[in-house]
Parts: C-alpha cells; structure tokens; sequence
C-alpha cells in the first residue's frame, strides 16, 4: 500500500475548496476585529488618562488576545481572566474591564499589562539604562499571561 491515487495527485488537487475559502473569511474576520481592537486601544490612551504598558511585545501580546475573545465570543473579554467566568459578569471584565483603574492605582498598570499609569511609563522610561546592568527580575510581580481560554 502506500502509492494509492486518492484524488489524482495531480498539479490542480484543490477540486473541492471550500476550506481554503473558509480560512480566508476567518482571516476576513479576524482583520476586522484586529483593527477594531487597535482602534480602541489608540483611541483610549489618546483621549484617557493612562499609557500603554511601555514593552511592546506584552502589548501586542494583549492586543492579539483581545481580538481572538472579540473574534470567538463577541466582545473583547478581558485576555488574562478566564472568559467564561467573564461571560458571568455582564461588561465587567470587557476592556476597559471594571477593575483597571484600582489595578493601575494600585501596581501601575492594568492586570494584562496593556495600560500603565503616565507615572510607570515615565519611571521606565527614566531608568532605561544599559543592558549590562539591566536586571531580569523588572517590576515587582509582573503581568500576569494573558490566556484567550478561547483556542482549540
Ligand atoms: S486588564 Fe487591561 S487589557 Fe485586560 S480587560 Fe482590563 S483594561 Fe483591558
């Protein structure tokens, strides 16, 4: 067994290609729901008080798990808390979820790490230094991993 001809083998194998279609819907989907959600987070440092978290990447991070709960459940559920327990508390926990501003208050920024208080930002931004004596262990707890709780 093994050289069976299931479909031809041929150059055009992609007869029936309703999934190849699909895929590009959801990617239709998902751009959408990337724009909408960065659009939201521009628009909300432009107009709010607070900053973004000054590590881009943890931005990004939360930015792209904001879009995946917006793309799978509607809204744009908090990333780093668990969304069906979100789904429990009304607009609570869509971002801006309810307990950003005492998060921020408290440890100076929100607990995704997406926004930060002016006063984080610019203490990082004072102390950025170089890397020869930067330590690892930056931060006091650090943000928490944003898990979508969304894949599979
Ligand atoms: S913790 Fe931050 S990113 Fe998460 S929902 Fe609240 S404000 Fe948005």
């Amino acid at each position: 067994m093994g050289g069976d001809d299931r479909g031809g083998g041929g150059p055009a194998a992609r007869s029936d290609a309703p999934a190849g279609a699909r895929d590009g819907a959801v990617d239709d989907k998902r751009e959408v729901a990337l724009r909408r959600v960065r659009r939201f987070v521009a628009t909300y440092v432009a107009k709010g008080k607070y900053e973004l978290y000054p590590e881009p990447a943890v931005v990004e991070n939360v930015v792209q798990g904001l879009t995946d709960n917006l793309v799978a459940h509607g809204r744009m559920y908090c990333p780093c808390a668990p969304v069906e327990e979100s789904k429990t508390k009304g607009s609570d926990m869509v971002c801006p979820c309810k307990p950003h501003h005492a998060d921020i208050a408290r440890q100076g920024y929100c607990d995704c790490a997406l926004f930060a208080s002016r006063e984080l930002v610019a203490a990082e931004r004072g102390r950025e230094r170089p890397a020869s004596q930067a330590e690892p262990g930056v931060g006091d707890d650090g943000p928490r991993e944003p898990s979508t709780g969304g894949e599979g």
